[in-house]
């Protein structure tokens, strides 16, 4: 049996069973990404709350939503140094 095989049979293992998602990354409080340790699907929560398939475009839209975030709390950090300073 060789990989492709492997997977194929893993990700019918998770039609029937469900998957094994597992927190693989997180952006904010809600928007998270998971990945089946099983098949290793991705997939990630909508607006609401729901879990959906992980596609290239949600990924660089998750991708700005994180630069974001991580300038916003360099620039909080920044004020904070300036404010003890
Ligand atoms: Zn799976």
């Amino acid at each position: 049996m060789n990989l492709a095989e492997i997977a194929n049979v893993n990700r019918l293992l998770c039609t029937v069973s469900g998957h094994k998602y597992k927190l693989v990354k997180k952006i904010t409080k809600h928007l998270k990404h998971y990945q089946c340790s099983c098949c290793g699907c991705q997939v990630t929560t909508n607006t609401k709350g729901n879990l959906v398939s992980l596609t290239e475009e949600l990924k660089l839209i998750h991708l700005g939503i994180e630069t974001v975030i991580i300038k916003r709390k360099a620039k909080k950090g920044d004020s904070k140094k300036n404010a003890v300073a």
